[in-house]
């Protein structure tokens, strides 16, 4: 691996100064760093090449087209997906549900269906299946956690039924880091011939993704948690799967031929991308991912492990302080509170020393109610962190206690 001095050089902003303290960016669940390379892939679509993608015949078009379709196709080898054709450009984690959630049900899901999530889940995987179910007359399911922050396999269990027509599950929580048991997940649906689901927004960003392995039936996630640019997500989906849904939204590219009696749609994976993608985007996550490739999925969880023992030992020497989400198998996510001071307080101060973390729910409104908290303090370290900068935020929580000591 890199040595994390030159690492840290490939991401411009990490040198920066926050009120005249060093950066200590600790808020990778909610978006992730841009390295040099994505940040000039970027540039030199918009500087050299810029043109609508799959509409002209001129050399920009093409070039554009081209890149696009190499970016979806770097995708699909990351993920270790069949086909391109199974990979659709959305406009992010949130994007690639609503268009799951609406287009699936249409086509499968009708009164007293039920679709199982977990307690887990952020609201992405949450609301779009409320509104499909308010559509549809269907109902939600929900399996619960434990107090260390993992689901209940045999609650889980007892949930499949003939009524499941889709399980929605997150591969890691955002909230508190859990790494959840896919694979056994789907395999127990599959088991009963239902399809499942994977919100990935978490998971592919600590290097944990294999859909083949997993077997997922779609797979979801943001190009800008993994190194890449925002506005650009993706939408794995099995062949057999997309090839039934309609598409959820009309518009150019998604269409064979129009006319005013009769519209007929184009192959996959262009049905599911309607009016001009954001093909930029695409391209940049595409150099993300190829960086993340060179730095090496195992090394970056390896140091990500390495990181989160580190700070949860620190965390944990500090007198009234307790973490939220206490299992081996978590991704480098720590949520903690103080005993008696306000998360927002400390937010807030830690901020004021340079240190971005999270507060509140973190958009997962029912993991806190499970809790009986309003939210927590978020910790999200990933490869380019390093221990002096958890040594900066143990020091400063301190600060934060003498504070209102
Ligand atoms: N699911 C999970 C687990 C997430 O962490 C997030 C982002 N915090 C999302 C979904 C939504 O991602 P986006 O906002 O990029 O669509």
């Amino acid at each position: 691996m890199k040595e994390i001095s030159d690492i840290r050089k490939d991401f411009p902003i990490l040198s920066r100064k926050v009120y005249d303290k060093p950066l200590v960016y600790f808020d990778n669940g909610a978006t992730t760093q841009k390295p040099r390379c994505v940040i000039d892939t970027v540039d030199e679509v918009l500087t050299t090449y810029n043109s609508n993608i799959h509409r002209g015949i001129h050399a920009l078009s093409d070039k554009a087209s081209e890149e696009y379709e190499k970016a979806r196709e770097e995708v699909r080898a990351f993920i270790n997906a069949g086909k391109t054709e199974e990979i659709v450009f959305t406009s992010g984690t949130t994007g690639s549900i609503n268009a799951v959630a609406f287009s699936f049900g249409e086509r499968y899901i009708g009164r007293d269906d039920e679709i199982i999530v977990s307690n887990l889940e952020h609201h992405a995987n949450i609301v779009p299946w409320q509104m499909m179910c308010e559509r549809k007359n269907a109902k939600l399911r929900v399996i619960p956690i434990n107090d260390n922050g993992e689901v209940l396999f045999d609650e889980y269990l007892k949930l499949l039924s003939k009524k499941t027509k889709l399980v929605a599950i997150t591969q890691a929580s955002n909230a508190l880091g859990t790494i959840l048991p896919v694979k056994e997940i789907i395999r127990a649906a599959h088991s009963m011939n239902i399809p499942v689901l994977v919100d990935g927004a978490q998971g592919i960003q600590h290097g944990i993704v294999d859909v083949s392995d997993l077997d997922a039936d779609f797979y979801v996630f943001s190009g800008h948690k993994i190194y890449g640019p925002t506005g650009i997500g993706v939408l794995y989906g099995k062949e057999k799967w997309l090839t039934e849904m309609p598409p959820y939204q009309g518009g150019g590219d998604m269409v064979e031929n129009v006319t005013f009696e009769k519209t007929t749609y184009n192959v996959l994976p262009f049905k599911f991308e309607a009016g001009t993608m954001n093909f930029p985007a695409a391209i940049g996550l595409a150099a993300a991912l190829r960086y993340v490739t060179l730095i090496g999925r195992e090394n970056i969880r390896e140091r990500e492990n390495e990181l989160l023992q580190y700070a949860t030992s620190r965390l944990l020497q500090i007198d009234g302080l307790k973490i939220y989400g206490n299992i081996e198998d978590k991704i480098s996510i720590i949520s903690f509170l103080l005993k008696d001071i306000h998360m927002y307080d400390t937010g807030m101060i830690l901020d004021k020393l340079g240190v971005a973390v999270r507060t509140g729910t973190h958009c997962a409104q029912p993991v806190m109610d499970r809790f009986g908290i309003s939210g927590t303090v978020r910790v999200s370290m990933c490869f380019y962190n390093t221990k002096e900068e958890i040594d900066v935020l143990a020091a400063g929580i301190e600060k934060v206690k003498s504070m209102f000591a």
